[in-house]
C-alpha cells in the first residue's frame, strides 16, 4: 500500500505508511491518500464479522499499514485498545435504544470523545516510528478543548516526543482544562495563553511560519488531517456494522456529528472497503458548511467573523480539512480535478459541483444531511432522556436529530456518540435540570493539582518557552 497526495505531487514516488505516519500535508499542500482502498471480498468480510474489537483493528490496520511488520503492528494495535484504556474489551460497544436505532459508543477512552480512538494509537505509532528513526518531535499545538487533550493523553509519557499545547486562559469549561492541566508528566507542557483560541492559532502558525526554528527543534503537529487517524476510525465502522446487523449483506446506515470530515470520511472508506454501508447520514450545528453542500452542491468556507459559538462547540467549524478527501473520490481521484476546484476557492470563496459532470459521484456516494439549533439539541437531549432513559451530549443529539429525521425504520441506523455527556455539563442542566453522570476515574478532577504556565500571545515567549524545554535536533 502506497500513498500519494491529492494535488499529485508525491504521484511520481507514493510513499509507504510510516513515511506519511508524521507529516500532515503532502509538499504541494494536498492530503495524503491511498492509491487505491484495500478491498474485503464477501468471504473476507464474514470472516471479520465475529471478530474481537483488537483482531478488527489489526485486520483492518494491516491492509493499510503494511509497511509495519505484522507483530510490531499487531504489538501496537493490542498495547493501545485495552480494556484499562478504554473502559471495556468491546472498546466501542453498541446499545440499542429501539429495534433499529443504535448508539455506537466510541467515546470511553481517556478524554471521553472519540478522538481517543484514533489518538490512543497515533501515539503508540508515532513513539514506534520516532524510536526505529531515532528521532524526537516537540509537537506544537492550539487546542480550544477537545483535541489538545486527547493528544496530550496519546503522547504523555511517550520517548522521543515533547507536547506543547497552547489553550486561551480562563476560557475552556473547568472540566476541560482540568483535563488538560492536571497531567503531571514531564514531556506535557500546558501553555495557558492570555488571550482567545484564535491568537492560540496565530501564535503556532508563527512559530510553524520561522523556517530555520521549526527545522531546529522539529516542530511537528497532530492534527485532525493525518491519515492514521482516519485509518484507526475506520476499524469503529466495521466493529458497529457487525454489532448492529446479523446477516452478511445486510444495509445499514450511519448518522455522524461533523466537523472538520474526519469520522465521516472513515465511514466513506469502510464503505469503499466494502462494508454494506448504505447512507451516511452526516449531521451539523448552525455551522453549516457540509449540509449545505450535501444538500446544493454549493461548498463554501466560511471565515472567523461567520463561525458561530454553539452548544456542540467541537463541531464548530468554518471550513472542513478531511473533505478533500472525498472530493478527490468525486474528481475520480484525479489530482488535476481537485487542484481546479480549490484554485476556484482561492479566487471565488468556494465551488459549486450542482450540475458539473461531478454531481452525480457526489448522488452515488449516498451522503444524507441535516443541521440542528441550540434548541434543537435541547429538545433531543429531553427526547431520548424521557423515551429511553438515556443521557446524550450535545454533538451526539445533533447526529441523533437528523437520524430521527431521516432514518428508514426497516434498516438499522447507528448514532456515533461522539462525547460522553459530562463534558459539557452546562447543556445537560439547561436539558434537564441535573447534572450529567461523571465516570468515576473523573471524580474530584478539578480539584488535583495542575501544571500549566501563563504566557502572552505571542510567538517570541513561546519560541523561549521550547527553546528552554525541547532538546534541539
Ligand atoms: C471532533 C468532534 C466532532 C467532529 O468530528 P470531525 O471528525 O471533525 O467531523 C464531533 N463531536 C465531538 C465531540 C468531537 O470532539
Amino acid at each position: 500500500m502506497r500513498y500519494v497526495s491529492t494535488r499529485g505531487a508525491w504521484s511520481a514516488d507514493p510513499q509507504p505508511f510510516c513515511a506519511i505516519l508524521l507529516e500532515g500535508l503532502a509538499p504541494d499542500g494536498g492530503l495524503a491518500v491511498p492509491q487505491r482502498y484495500p478491498v474485503f471480498s464477501r468471504g473476507e468480510l464474514a470472516a471479520l464479522r465475529p471478530m474481537a474489537y483488537r483482531d478488527l483493528a489489526f485486520a483492518v490496520l494491516s491492509r493499510f499499514a503494511d509497511d509495519i511488520p505484522r507483530e510490531d503492528l499487531r504489538h501496537l494495535v493490542d498495547a493501545t485498545y485495552t480494556r484499562a484504556t478504554f473502559g471495556s474489551d468491546a472498546i466501542t460497544p453498541l446499545s440499542t435504544l429501539e429495534p433499529n436505532l443504535h448508539l455506537l459508543h466510541v467515546s470511553n477512552g481517556p478524554t471521553l470523545a472519540f478522538k481517543d480512538i484514533a489518538l490512543q494509537l497515533l501515539g503508540n505509532l508515532f513513539q514506534y516510528v520516532l524510536d526505529k528513526e531515532q528521532r524526537t518531535i516537540n509537537v506544537l499545538g492550539a487546542t480550544s478543548g477537545d483535541t489538545g487533550s486527547s493528544a496530550e493523553y496519546a503522547l504523555r509519557g511517550k520517548r522521543r516526543v515533547n507536547v506543547f499545547m497552547l489553550s486561551p486562559q480562563g476560557r475552556m469549561s473547568p472540566f476541560q482544562a482540568a483535563q488538560m492541566y492536571a497531567l503531571t508528566d514531564a514531556n506535557i507542557h500546558n501553555l495557558a495563553i492570555q488571550g482567545t483560541f484564535d491568537e492560540c492559532q496565530d501564535v503556532v502558525k508563527a512559530v510553524n511560519g520561522d523556517a530555520a526554528f521549526k527545522a531546529r527543534y522539529a516542530i511537528g503537529a497532530v492534527n485532525s488531517i493525518n491519515w492514521a487517524r482516519v485509518a484507526a476510525q475506520v476499524v469503529y465502522y466495521f466493529s458497529g456494522y457487525f454489532q448492529a446487523t446479523r446477516e452478511d449483506g445486510e444495509p445499514a446506515d450511519f448518522a455522524v456529528p461533523s466537523g472538520n470530515f474526519g469520522n465521516i470520511l472513515a465511514g466513506h472508506v469502510a464503505r469503499a472497503m466494502g462494508l454494506p454501508i448504505r447512507r451516511l447520514i452526516l449531521a451539523t450545528n448552525e455551522n453549516d458548511v457540509l449540509d449545505e453542500f450535501f444538500r446544493t452542491g454549493r461548498y463554501r468556507p466560511r471565515g472567523a467573523a461567520e463561525t458561530h459559538a454553539t452548544s456542540s462547540p467541537s463541531m464548530d467549524i468554518s471550513k472542513a480539512s478531511n473533505f478533500e478527501r472525498f472530493i478527490y473520490d468525486v474528481v475520480g481521484r484525479d489530482p488535476v480535478g481537485v487542484r481546479k476546484l480549490w484554485d476556484r476557492m482561492a479566487s471565488n470563496g468556494g465551488f459549486d459541483l450542482a450540475g458539473t459532470d461531478y454531481w452525480p459521484a457526489v448522488r452515488a456516494a449516498n451522503f444524507v444531511s441535516r443541521r440542528s439549533t441550540h434548541a434543537e439539541r435541547i429538545a433531543t437531549i429531553r427526547d431520548v432522556h424521557a423515551r429511553f432513559a438515556v443521557t446524550i451530549d450535545p454533538h451526539t443529539a445533533d447526529g441523533v436529530k437528523a437520524a430521527l429525521e431521516l432514518r428508514d425504520r426497516a434498516v438499522s441506523t447507528i448514532c456515533i456518540e461522539t462525547a460522553l455527556p459530562v463534558k459539557f455539563a452546562a447543556t445537560i442542566r439547561e436539558a434537564l435540570g441535573r447534572e450529567p453522570a461523571r465516570p468515576a476515574a473523573y471524580e474530584g478532577l478539578e480539584a488535583r493539582p495542575q501544571r500549566v504556565t501563563v504566557l502572552p500571545a505571542a510567538a517570541a515567549k513561546v519560541k523561549a518557552y521550547i527553546e528552554e524545554h525541547a532538546a534541539a535536533v
